[in-house]
């Protein structure tokens, strides 16, 4: 059985038309305008396939095609319909759409499953004005609470909850999410890979294994502002040139380990000045790894030599870790699955980390979870030029579709 892949790319190209700007970028974020549009078109579009529709607690859209009934609980696929600003068309919406195009083929060819099949939206999974990214699938697996929501303001004063009740959610629903956690029996997210591994080993998709944790952290290093001129270089205790040593530190620990990357994106000198030496630096550190080992190692190790740079240079270092997310492993028994439908279909992939968080990753934590990546060209992604070849597109499409026939057969 396969995807009909031009129905596919007409549905990316006219769901892509909400929030397109005049450089062919999309801006829709959650609870905006476009967003609140393509949300009725997904609500109408569902329905009109016979679907029955439920709108939850965090305004998730869930369609659902009843199966033959011999299996309790539903397979479902998704990802979210929100973008970034002046973002790509696929990032979200092909893990959506390709649901939905699932789901027509398997009734265009009179396959009922034993379980029942669902698609879904998750609302907000892009950073937005409410600061909660991956919003929605939080939200439904209980990690976002109505206590912690209740206040929750955008930047021109809106309360989430009034936002909302807009789109047919409310914090007053929260309490039937928990309930549903039972009927998810596997949740399969179809996403572009915003990287370029796919690309330079000449693959079309991957199979995730691990979804990255990300360790944050503030670091403040203290040494000693003095005037430029009359301090010679022997008496310094210089909180930038240290700082720099600790970040060339981060590079270097990261260049040679695996599936780990580190970032220090954003740093103050203190008092900066030209004619004074700068007395202190706060930055932060970024740390994400696809293993939870790893990741401690890293953070030891680089603090470790941190230490010893500190020592040497007379400055003194303080943490504030704000973000200590663990990764995440994926279902090894849906990833198997997924690996021998490849292997039927007689076409190569990858086993693959995401190093970017997704929805797949916070559903993992109620119900056996896999992702699927499709070649990213250039690895561009949230811009315009994100781009994906239909070929590959097509396969990945044809992977999950064949393999949630299996996952319904074995599980
Ligand atoms: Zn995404």
């Amino acid at each position: 059985m396969k995807i009909n892949i031009d129905r596919l790319m007409m549905d990316i190209d006219r769901y892509a038309e909400f929030g397109e700007n005049d450089t062919g970028g999309i801006t829709r974020p959650s609870f905006s305008c476009a967003d609140h549009e393509v949300r009725q078109l997904f609500i109408r579009e569902l329905r009109e396939m016979g679907l029955s529709i439920t709108i939850d607690g965090a305004a998730n859209i869930w369609g659902r095609l009843r199966g033959n009934g011999r299996k309790n609980g539903s397979l479902v696929i998704g990802s979210h319909l929100d973008s970034v600003p002046n973002g790509g068309k696929y990032d979200g919406p092909l893990g959506v759409l390709m649901g939905k195009e699932i789901v027509k083929t398997l009734m265009e060819n009179k396959v009922y499953l034993d379980h029942d099949i669902e698609i879904v939206s998750f609302t907000a999974e892009e950073s937005n004005d409410f600061h909660l990214s991956t919003f929605g699938s939080r939200s439904f697996v209980g990690k976002l609470t109505p206590e912690n929501l209740a206040e929750v303001r955008d930047s021109k004063g809106q309360l989430l909850s009034e936002e909302l009740k807009k789109a047919g959610g409310g914090l007053d629903k929260y309490s039937l999410m928990k309930q549903n956690h039972k009927d998810k029996k596997v949740f399969i997210e179809l996403h572009i890979e915003q990287g370029q591994n796919l690309e330079t080993a000449g693959v079309s998709m991957g199979i995730i294994n691990n979804v990255v944790g990300t360790y944050r952290s503030f670091v403040k290093v203290i040494g000693e502002s003095n005037h430029s001129g009359t301090t010679m270089m022997a008496n310094r205790k210089d909180a930038l040139t240290a700082a720099s040593e600790m970040i060339l530190e981060v590079e270097r620990y990261c260049k040679e380990a695996a599936n780990i990357v580190g970032t220090v994106g954003s740093l103050n000198v203190t008092p900066n000045a030209a004619n004074i030496i700068p007395g202190q630096i706060e930055f932060i550190v970024e740390i994400r790894a696809d293993k939870e080992r790893d990741m401690q190692l890293a953070v030891e190790s680089i603090q470790k030599c941190w230490e010893e740079i500190a020592e040497n240079r007379g400055v003194k270092i303080f943490y504030d870790v704000f973000l200590n997310q663990k990764p995440v492993a994926l279902d090894l028994n849906l990833i198997s699955i997924l690996e021998n439908t490849a292997t039927e279909m007689q076409e190569p992939f990858l086993l693959l980390p995401s190093m970017a968080v997704h929805d797949a990753a916070h559903m993992a934590s109620i119900t056996r979870s896999v992702m699927v990546f499709v070649k990213s060209i250039a690895g561009k992604s949230h811009c315009p030029e994100e781009y994906s070849e239909l070929a590959d597109i097509e396969k990945a499409g044809n992977l999950i579709l064949n393999g949630i026939i299996n996952i319904d057969h074995i599980l």
